[in-house]
């Protein structure tokens, strides 16, 4: 009798918690409602530039996220998530953040540094610039590689090594490395056309994003927000 009990009392919980799931299992709608509150939560901390906001509302943010990863709503929340082998999508904000100060217009030739889950190549390429992305870890790059394309976006993605950039298809009018080195990586610099932009964060225990500017062959660098990004690796390290 008493065991009978503990098992309808197991059993209703079950039915109560699967039910639960399933009130709480996102739709298309629910994305796209969380997508617009994402927008509408950086308005308020300050991103102003209409074209960077239209087109976080537009790239679907969860699908970036591998499956494995995906929070039931967690994708759109300002915080960054988790991608596997220990790296993450980074927050919306920080998006935002570095994609409006690189002023990208149509046609801008991008180098991105740190593909990762494909995010911020999707918005730059929604803005309608030509981007081009090095990531370092093989699965990630076809990862994002897919989704890209699923998602419609002609991205050009390498896997490599960051350090050395692109120079086949340099140079390029914004470089924005989404990985932090210790410095500026001096063969990034030099892929910057004249008249061109980067953003990087730098630092080890403490960083920063610098935001660079190649005027006449000169380079004008400020110093901008802290912020934590995963460190930006060398082809070795990541064999030891
Ligand atoms: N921009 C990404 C987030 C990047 S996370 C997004 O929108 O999802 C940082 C990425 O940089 C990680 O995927 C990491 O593997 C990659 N990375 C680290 N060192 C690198 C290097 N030397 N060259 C290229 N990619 C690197």
């Amino acid at each position: 009798m008493k065991t009978s009990r503990i098992l309808s009392f197991t059993f209703l919980l079950t039915v109560l918690f699967a039910a639960g799931c399933r009130a709480r299992e996102a739709g298309p709608e629910d994305w796209s409602e969380r997508r617009r509150a994402m927008v509408d939560q950086l308005r308020r901390y300050g991103i102003e530039d209409r074209k960077v906001l239209n087109a976080m509302a537009k790239v679907r943010r969860h699908l970036f996220i591998p499956e494995s990863h995906r929070g039931k709503f967690s994708a759109y929340g300002d915080h960054p998530s988790r991608i596997g082998y220990g790296q993450t999508i980074s927050q919306p904000f920080i998006v935002a953040y570095m994609t409006e100060k690189m002023k990208i217009a149509k046609g801008d030739k991008v180098l991105e540094i740190g593909t990762g889950s494909g995010y911020q190549a999707a918005v730059l390429a929604e803005l309608g610039a030509k981007v081009y992305s090095i990531e370092i870890v093989p699965a990630l790059a076809d990862h994002a590689r897919k989704v890209l394309k699923n998602e419609g976006y002609d991205v050009n993605v390498l896997t490599g090594d960051g350090y050395k950039g692109w120079p086949e298809k340099a140079p390029f009018d914004v470089v924005i490395v989404t990985c932090a080195p210790e410095d500026v990586p001096p063969v990034l610099v030099e892929q910057l056309a004249e008249g061109g932009r980067m953003i990087l964060p730098a630092g080890r225990s403490y960083q920063r994003l610098l935001i660079l500017r190649k005027k006449r062959g000169k380079v004008i660098m400020v110093k901008d927000l802290p912020v934590r990004f995963v460190p930006m690796v060398h082809g070795d390290e990541r064999k030891r």
